[in-house]
C-alpha cells in the first residue's frame, strides 16, 4: 500500500521536514503512486535508472541524486537532477560545475559526510567537510546548500544517533561561518529505520524507501 504508507509518513513528519522517496529498483508505476499520494521529491541512486524513470514519470516531482555519482556520469546527471546530495570530492564538484555552466544552470548540492568514518563507505570524513565546503563555494555552476549522511542502516536506530549528532554539529558550524555565497539549508539524514532519530537530531530531509515501497527482494542486509 504505497499510497497509504506515504500518507502515514507525511502525517507524521513535523513542519519543515521534507520527504525524499528513495526509489532505487522501483518501477515508474510505483513512483507515480507515491507522487499521487503526496511525494514531492524522488531520490535515485543511479543515473540510468533515473533517466528511465524520468521519461515515464516526468517533472511531477523533483529529482534528487542520492547515490554515489561517478565522474563519467556527471553529464547525464546534471541534465536530470534538481539536486545532487552526494558530492564528496573537489574533483566531482568541479565536474558538476563545469557541466552545469555549459547548460547555463546552477545545481544545488549537498556534501555527503562519511559520519561513521567507515573506509568502505562513500562521503568525506567529517574533518574534511569544511575544506570541501570552501572549495565548492569558490566554484561556479553549483551551489552548496547543506549536508547529507547515511549512518548505519540496520539494527538499533539509536546506534545512528551519534553520527547524526556529529553531522548536525558540522552543519551548524558551517551555517555560522558559511563561506560567502553559501546558505546551509538542508540536512539530509535518516532512512526507514532511522528517520525518527534523524529528525530529533535536526534533519529536514529524510530519505525513505522501504517504509514506502516495501522490502527490496535483493536488499543486502549489510551490518547484520
Ligand atoms: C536506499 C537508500 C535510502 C532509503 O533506505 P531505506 O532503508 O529503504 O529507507 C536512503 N538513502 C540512500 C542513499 C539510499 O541509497
Amino acid at each position: 500500500m504505497i499510497a497509504e504508507n506515504v500518507r502515514q509518513i507525511l502525517r507524521e513528519l513535523p513542519d519543515g521536514v521534507e520527504l525524499v522517496a528513495a526509489a532505487k529498483g522501483r518501477s515508474p508505476r510505483e513512483i507515480v503512486e507515491a507522487i499521487e499520494a503526496g511525494v514531492r521529491l524522488v531520490g535515485e541512486n543511479y543515473v540510468q535508472e533515473a533517466q528511465a524513470a524520468l521519461e515515464r514519470v516526468g517533472r511531477r516531482a523533483r529529482w534528487h541524486m542520492i547515490g554515489h555519482l561517478q565522474h563519467n556520469k556527471v553529464k547525464g546527471a546534471v541534465e536530470i537532477f534538481d539536486m545532487i546530495e552526494t558530492v564528496d570530492s573537489r574533483r566531482l564538484a568541479r565536474e558538476i560545475g563545469r557541466r552545469c555552466q555549459a547548460l547555463g544552470k546552477t545545481m544545488p548540492v549537498l556534501i555527503e559526510v562519511n559520519s561513521g568514518r567507515e573506509p568502505q563507505k562513500t562521503g568525506v570524513p567529517p574533518e574534511r567537510v569544511e575544506t570541501l565546503a570552501a572549495e565548492i563555494a569558490a566554484l561556479e555552476g553549483l551551489e552548496l546548500q547543506g549536508l547529507m549522511t547515511m549512518g548505519p542502516r540496520f539494527g538499533d536506530p539509536e546506534a545512528a544517533r551519534p553520527f547524526f549528532q556529529e553531522t548536525r554539529r558540522l552543519f551548524e558550524g558551517l551555517r555560522a561561518g558559511a563561506p560567502q555565497g553559501v546558505t546551509m539549508r538542508y540536512l539530509s539524514m535518516g532512512m526507514s529505520n532511522t528517520y525518527r532519530v534523524a529528525i530529533e537530531e535536526g534533519a529536514n530531509l529524510v530519505r525513505i524507501g522501504t517504509r514506502i515501497f516495501g522490502e527490496r527482494p535483493d536488499d543486502p542486509r549489510e551490518g547484520r
